[in-house]
């Protein structure tokens, strides 16, 4: 006996145009060659920077970086495209979508919207198409959560910029050839451009991770780092400039985090129609399909909430509040869904063998980056009460 997909029991499909189903299906195509075959490997021996490089090129092939971007060599598709393709990325893991992530809404973003003529031609080209690859630079050791209390600086020497200062846990940072870094100057914060190689500047990889380990995550060191003044990012004034960046991202992450949850379900459903204890399939007990259909309907109202916030985004009326909402909720649930399914694979699911303990490591980074659970029920409760409960 066989029963139907889980984001098929509402019949979901419907919701996509032609375009978004083509787009959809060529993603889910890539990370079935390109991706879960060597997934396992990537996660247990952490993913190498020639490996990055790679991913980047062949996602660069495809379109997928800055997708959602205009001219540049960008594809220039609609935010529920762009959204379907981060769910199927992160249905391969949450890493590869953490790298297309990275490189098209933060960093790119950053150049495409906040950068020079001449910035954006130098650099976005090359990102496209996954030649070139950039990271950013926002959290510090000491401030994540609340990046106004930044402690890297820049300051001016002549018509030159100086920057002091260190950035923690930047995705990409190790392989990225420009670093988009965020700096406190005299008129507020600034964003730069800082290319790989310039006299000062390192970017060590952090190890020992027990997540996102399909990733690569880095220190920024920034030690007397002298840049033009061409490098600054002239049209980004104050953190409005980085945390716009973060919005398009956390889109990203609420279709995201729904592939990672779907494709925890989907291997656990023929777990359980293929396991027998005491005499019977597992999918027969009234327990294991309690769970089943309490994950499955968390995962299709997820979905759509993120088709619901893409279709707004398309009409251009999508708020950052909103964004948290989504991002919020399924992230949260996504994790809850990764857990509940690693109960019904019991011993099976600890190992590699299975995605959904892989998937659920990961999504302990996700609930943790692009804003804490406690940092969108913050920015929700002030949109509820018009109280800011932050400090
Ligand atoms: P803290 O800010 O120290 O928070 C600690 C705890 O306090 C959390 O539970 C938090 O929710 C809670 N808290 C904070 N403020 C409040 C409050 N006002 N009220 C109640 N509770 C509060 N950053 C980048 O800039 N670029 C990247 O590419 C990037 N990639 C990352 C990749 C990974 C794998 C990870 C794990 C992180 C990455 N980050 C990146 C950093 C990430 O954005 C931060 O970790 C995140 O913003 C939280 O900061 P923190 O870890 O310093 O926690």
């Amino acid at each position: 006996m066989t029963g139907v997909s889980p984001l098929e029991l509402l019949d979901v499909d419907h919701l996509l145009d032609d375009d978004e189903r083509t787009i959809q299906h060529t993603v889910r195509r890539f990370v079935d060659d390109q991706v879960r075959p060597h997934v396992a490997e990537w996660y247990e021996h952490e993913l190498t920077e020639d490996a990055v490089r790679q991913l980047a090129r062949d996602a660069g092939k495809l379109g997928l970086l800055g997708m959602h971007l205009e001219g540049y060599g960008c594809a220039g598709t609609n935010a529920v495209s762009y959204g379907l393709a981060c769910m199927e990325l992160e249905a391969g893991d949450s890493g590869i979508r953490s790298l297309v992530s990275v490189q098209g809404s933060l960093a790119m973003f950053a150049i495409w919207k906040f950068g020079s003529e001449e910035q954006k031609q130098r650099w976005l080209p090359g990102m496209a198409a996954g030649e070139l690859i950039g990271c950013f630079g926002l959290t510090e050791p000491d401030y994540g959560s609340n990046p106004a209390g930044m402690r890297t600086r820049a300051r001016r020497d002549g018509t030159d910029w100086v920057l002091d200062g260190t950035k923690m846990w930047i995705t990409n940072g190790t392989v990225a050839d420009v670093a988009v870094v965020w700096a406190q100057t005299d008129d507020g914060v600034r964003g730069f451009l800082v290319p790989k190689g310039t006299k000062g500047f390192s970017a060590p990889k952090i190890s020992r991770k027990l997540s996102l380990r399909a990733s690569i995550t880095s220190e920024l060191v920034l030690d007397g780092v002298r840049l033009p003044a061409e490098a600054m990012l002239q049209e980004a004034m104050g953190l409005r400039g980085p945390l716009s960046c973060l919005s398009e991202a956390r889109f990203g992450i609420v279709f995201g985090a729904i592939g990672a949850a779907r494709d925890c379900l989907d291997s656990t459903l023929e777990y359980a129609n293929s396991r027998e204890v005491f005499g019977k399939t597992l999918s027969s007990f009234q327990l294991t399909q309690a769970k089943l259909a309490d994950m499955a309907l968390e995962l299709q109202k997820g979905f759509l909430l993120a088709m619901h916030l893409g279709r707004l985004k398309d009409g251009e009326r999508l708020s950052p509040q909103q964004v948290s909402l989504g991002k919020l909720n399924n992230v949260r649930e996504a994790l809850a869904i990764a857990r509940e399914c690693r109960t019904i694979l019991a011993a099976s699911g600890i190992t590699l063998e299975y995605p959904v303990l892989r998937h659920a490591n990961n999504l302990e980074s996700v609930l943790t980056y692009e804003g804490t659970s406690e940092i969108h029920q913050l920015v929700i409760g002030q949109a509820l009460t018009g109280e800011a409960a932050f400090t």
